[in-house]
């Protein structure tokens, strides 16, 4: 096996949701082909790949025959299990491999990465224990965010915690499992960077995204070209690629401190999606850059060709039935994106629209409005 794989070789994605959807766009307009592995059938990947295999994650040896049809393997979240990631690493290289997986899908893990390399984070205690909690609460006070160290996504595993009072309900709320209490933090807006790292080390940094959120989940993004803390955003996401020896593409959610301060909340070591607007407004987007880093092609530019945004579509935006999709075609600047899933439920992501206009605030007006498109005819 060589390191690197050209088109026409054949890229196997752990996962089956939107990511690894456009994922497999970019590449198969590359002239790649894709196989895509999970517990699910007719899935938003399988829907564009070459084939589409279905079997539990921890069906080893099912993992294996997977890797040994494929040239390389990569995922499109990141819950796959260490034991997954290290079978199919016996058969192809696994980019970005296991081990960063192994760090960024558990918050213990990956506060104790960030914390000895010395990258900014909230006050936090590691909670192993009711008692652990209410310690934790009276040292850091209140409130607080305790969030459970494994499956914690989109707000779920995780309490706000207001007062001592409230740790037994809320040590029940996260299952009574391993957890992190993190000081609530003041932050005057949430951002987001990308970063893209290759087989030979190099890396490429987007603008940063501004990112706001409604019920945990994100709303809407912003591409912010001139973003005060973009020199700082890159310095702390192009240092935690390389401590983590990382050959893909990483998302740094960070919260910005009223006087500019950045402290990291979370990482993702896939594209992301604040990220999404980059298929429409840079010159490669995070799935394209994805499948050059983990292919061990040279990375792309990540220039932005527009001011853009992006807004997220729901499930929720189904429940009086089926959404006005050429309300939202009829704003020429917004581009509508929708991943195949069959079943629209609450919180759930359906698809996104990205608007388009030289400035990003205008591009989001859009954004906004187009979503707002799709379900005027059946609130009015
Ligand atoms: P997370 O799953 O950790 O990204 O958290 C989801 C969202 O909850 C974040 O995007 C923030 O809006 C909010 N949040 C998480 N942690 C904190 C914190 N320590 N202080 C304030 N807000 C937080």
């Amino acid at each position: 096996m060589t390191a690197g794989a050209l088109p026409g070789a054949t890229i196997g994605v752990l996962g089956s949701g939107q990511l690894g959807r456009m994922f497999a766009i970019a590449a198969r307009r590359m002239g790649y082909r894709v196989h895509t592995f999970s517990p699910d059938y007719d899935t938003p990947t399988g829907q564009v790949a070459d084939i589409e295999v279905t079997a539990p994650y921890d069906d080893l040896d099912r993992v294996r025959e997977f890797a040994k049809r494929v040239d390389v393997v990569t995922f499109e979240f990141e819950n796959v299990s260490a034991a997954a990631a290290s079978a199919a690493a016996e058969h192809a290289p696994v980019r970005p491999d296991g081990n960063v997986l192994f760090v960024c899908q558990h918050r213990v893990r990956e506060k104790a990465f960030l914390s000895a390399g010395g990258f900014p984070v909230a006050p936090y205690r590691i909670i192993r224990s009711e008692d652990d909690l209410e310690r934790g609460i009276a040292e850091l006070g209140a409130p607080a965010v305790l969030k459970r160290a494994g499956f914690s996504y989109d707000g779920k595993g995780q309490a706000r915690v207001t007062s001592a009072a409230e740790a037994a309900a809320a040590w029940s709320s996260v299952g009574r499992e391993e957890a992190v209490l993190e000081a609530f933090v003041e932050f005057d807006h949430e951002a987001s960077i990308i970063v893209a790292r290759g087989l030979d080390g190099a890396t490429a940094e987007y603008a940063l995204l501004r990112n706001a959120h409604s019920r945990h989940i994100l709303d809407h993004t912003l591409l912010d070209l001139a973003h005060p803390a973009r020199e700082k955003a890159i310095e702390i996401a192009r240092a935690i690629a390389e401590r983590l020896d990382l050959v893909g593409v990483l998302c740094v959610e960070l919260f910005v401190m009223p006087g500019g301060a950045l402290l990291v909340n979370e990482l993702a070591p896939r594209p992301h999606n604040s990220g999404h607007l980059t298929i429409d407004a840079c010159a490669t987007s995070q799935f394209e850059q994805q499948l050059r880093t983990v292919c061990g092609l040279p990375l792309g530019s990540t220039r932005a060709l527009t001011g853009a945004a992006m807004t997220n579509l729901l499930g929720d935006l189904w429940s009086a039935g089926e959404p006005d999709w050429a309300a939202a075609c009829a704003f020429s600047e917004a581009k509508l994106h929708i991943y195949g899933k069959s079943e629209a439920r609450p919180g759930r992501k359906m698809g996104h629209i990205t608007a388009l206009a030289a400035d990003p605030r205008d591009a989001l007006r859009i954004a906004i409005a187009a979503r707002s498109a799709l379900t005027r005819a059946v609130r009015s």
